[in-house]
């Protein structure tokens, strides 16, 4: 028989008849829906009685309080609490979404070994770790010419922190490391001016009425965010608010007024603003004699006279109006703050700008007086065996000589803004250092490490958390275990314990309770302050607690403990370096150095200033993806810069480009937006090679700001 055209066409559409009416597709679309629900990798809503818990957010040091919606013993909702006493109803980004992080793609859940920059991985067991790194250790000890041990703490003032410190007892010039903490550094420029029991002060926001912010981002990441967050609603409209910020930010966008001053030039709006400020004598009137002794100060005289308004508003590129009238309201408006702070905005303050801010507060007699810069007592320190005696004292990264490190560890429990990975390297010894971080995230190890050993997240181990730097007054609060941890993951001062057999550390054994107890025990025992409960809203005084075991109870069902304030303490402003001569020869120098470099503008040339996203915002599996589809952030790799600048350069929207400073070069995409000020490219730092920070003039105190650089158009 011929097969034809015909024959075909008749078999398909009978064929296609004959499998319609047959219950064969159907079956297999069912089995298909059923094999697609029932997959062990996906996600099954969990079921249960709904329950409600609450504790502390330990993402960062601000310790919101929180209310945990869940179902069975699944954490599925978080929320702030309006009466917690200091961040007032407040939840950032991060930590609405903070139940989330468990399930990153980040998640770092055994120990590895990084080879090839951190390319590759290869796991390790417990055992491993404990004999390659306590080997480490152990020749260190017995070979101290072959460099120095440091770690550097993630959350200074913890029980752990001390544990930390003795570890970097046991080695010849072993070295305890704060982490950059632009508000510590910034209030240091007062320690000791409230005598020994007060050796820190504290930020009163509540009390002030002008606040003057050179850069800190108060909604969003500068210290206790819920303190400033809840002003816009009170029924007084909160403080006047000036930001001064070369990008225009959340925070600049809250603001009463922003000043877009060009970057680098913040420390000149200071002293431009203080000279004001003495010459129409609207300083605090109670510092009458004060102020005119430091008029006996000749580099004094010559610094306020050397940056008359005009000045002052020509190198930052604002209005000499602006400039008179911040200073004006600053006198007429007490109690005012001036705040530095790099937060979210750019990278950290040097110490000239940390002076020259600061003799703001002092001027407007904001040291020592409510809605001012308040004294305030450490946490109470406990006793535990093995943790006293004489510990190494702690110290910036500044203060380590380059080049020195041989074994680094780093805390990286916290996520927080980390350290330049070229900074990092600086310290170490060249090509023989090993760098070791506990992490529970990827992007939370600082630097190119060797060895990543895995930590409890939040939300799976019982966290302290002390007081937050900007905190008028102590403060301490936990996070709560809501979920179980990975197996291989123990908290850092574990896994010291486990290294030290072999590194032949003297190193009683030490676990993470013992020191969470030791601590709740100290604050119990100082009887002082009171403690407020997240559950019923209610406070107690710290004295009516019959044990400190109660105290611990009451701790794990959602509280913290706030201490008395200061009020009697008057501190001596003369112990302040303002009235050492020499602090006004090295401010003028530093004045001096910047007109000179502002006063030479180049056609070719931009600074880069790189910044950080809201990484608490991204660090979220659900709210990364958000942002980054959204476009809410910039990305890694692109940068934004005002259209003049861009017309300038010959580069237009979406272009790609090439940043390049002495340090390197790095391919950008252009996002023009008028938010940024002209002469700036910013560019967000990054955990990739994408990271502007490599390609910093990072100073030998450590600050890398901005740095001057060229911009090349790529795809023309
Ligand atoms: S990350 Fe910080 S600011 Fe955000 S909720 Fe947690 S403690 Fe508060």
């Amino acid at each position: 028989m011929k097969i034809d055209r015909r024959h075909l066409l008749k078999f398909m559409g009978g064929s296609a008849v004959g499998v319609v009416l047959s219950p064969l597709p159907w079956k297999v679309v069912d089995d298909v829906s059923i094999w697609t629900q029932n997959w062990s990798w996906i996600p099954v809503p969990v079921r249960g009685e709904t329950i409600f818990r609450h504790t502390s957010c330990a993402l960062c040091p601000a310790g919101c309080g929180l209310k945990v919606r869940c179902i069975g013993a699944q954490p599925i909702a978080l929320s702030g609490l309006t009466g917690h006493p200091t961040s007032h109803g407040f939840v950032c980004p991060g930590g609405l979404l903070g139940h989330h992080l468990p399930f990153s793609s980040r998640r770092v859940t055994q120990p590895v070994r990084l080879t090839k920059g951190g390319r590759e991985a290869a796991p390790l067991s417990t055992e491993q770790v404990a004999s390659d790194l306590g080997g480490v250790l152990a020749r260190l000890k017995a070979d101290p010419a072959a460099g120095r041990f440091a770690i550097i703490d993630a959350l200074p003032g913890r029980s752990t922190s001390l544990a930390y410190r003795r570890l970097a007892s046991q080695f010849p010039g072993g070295a305890y490391i704060l982490p950059p903490d632009g508000i510590r550094q910034s209030l240091g420029v007062f320690d000791g001016v409230a005598g020994d029991a007060y050796p820190e002060l504290g930020v009163d926001l509540d009390g002030a009425r002008t606040v003057v912010s050179f850069g800190a981002d108060l909604f969003e990441g500068w210290g206790t965010p819920g303190r400033f967050a809840r002003k816009p609603q009170s029924s007084d409209g909160g403080p006047r608010l000036t930001q001064i910020n070369p990008r225009y930010s959340n925070t600049a966008c809250m603001a009463d007024t922003w000043l877009p001053v060009r970057p680098g030039s913040e420390a000149i709006l200071a002293l431009g603003l203080a000279g004001v400020i003495v010459k129409e004598r609207l300083f605090n009137s109670g510092l009458s004699t004060l102020i005119d002794g430091l008029d006996e100060i000749p580099d004094f005289r010559d610094l306020l006279a050397a940056i008359p308004v005009t000045r002052a508003a020509e190198v930052c590129g604002i209005s000499p109006e602006a400039v008179m009238t911040t200073a004006r309201e600053m006198g007429a408006n007490a109690p005012c703050l001036a705040l530095l702070g790099a937060g979210y905005s750019g990278g950290p303050f040097g110490e000239d700008d940390r002076l020259a801010v600061n003799f703001l507060n002092l001027l407007s007699g904001a040291v020592g007086a409510p809605g001012g810069l308040v004294p305030r007592r450490s946490l109470p320190q406990m006793e535990i065996e093995g943790l006293t005696g004489d510990l190494v004292p702690p110290t910036d990264l500044s203060e380590v000589p380059d080049g020195s490190i041989a074994f680094l560890m780093i805390d990286a429990t916290v996520p927080r803004q980390a350290i330049p990975a070229a900074l990092i390297e600086r310290k170490l010894v060249k090509d023989k250092a090993v760098v070791v971080s506990f992490s529970a995230l990827e992007v939370q190890a600082i630097g190119r490490s060797h060895y990543v050993l895995p930590v409890p997240l939040y939300l799976e181990a019982l966290e302290e958390i002390p007081t937050s730097s900007d905190s008028p007054f102590a403060t301490l609060s936990y996070s709560v275990p809501l979920v179980p941890a990975p197996p291989a993951a123990s908290a850092p001062v574990e896994w010291i314990g486990r290294m030290a057999p072999t590194a032949g550390l003297d190193w009683a054994p030490l676990s993470a309770d013992t020191l969470n107890e030791a601590r709740i025990r100290a604050v119990w025992d100082c009887k002082r302050g009171s403690v407020y409960s997240y559950a019923d809203g209610t406070t107690k005084a710290n004295s009516e607690f019959a044990s400190a075991e109660e105290l611990g109870t009451a701790f794990k069902a959602g509280a913290c403990w706030l201490d008395s304030s200061a009020d009697s303490v008057k501190p001596d402003l003369t112990k302040s370096p303002y009235f050492k001569p020499e602090t006004w020869g090295r401010l003028k120098r530093a004045v001096n150095a910047r007109i000179e470099v502002r006063s030479k503008p180049s056609d070719d040339r931009v600074l880069l200033m790189p910044f950080t996203t809201a990484f608490l915002a991204t660090a979220s599996p659900l709210a990364g993806k958000l942002t980054h589809e959204s476009g809410l952030y910039l990305r890694p790799g692109e940068a934004l810069m005002s259209p003049s600048t861009a017309g300038r350069l010959a580069l237009r929207e979406g272009q790609k480009a090439e940043v390049e400073t002495s340090k390197g070069r790095l391919r950008v995409r252009i996002r023009l937006d008028e938010s940024a000020v002209p002469g700036t490219v910013f560019v967000p730092v990054s955990e990739t090679d994408a990271d502007p920070r490599n390609l910093c003039d990072i100073g030998e105190d450590c600050i890398w700001r901005a740095t001057p650089a060229k911009l090349r158009r790529l795809d023309v």
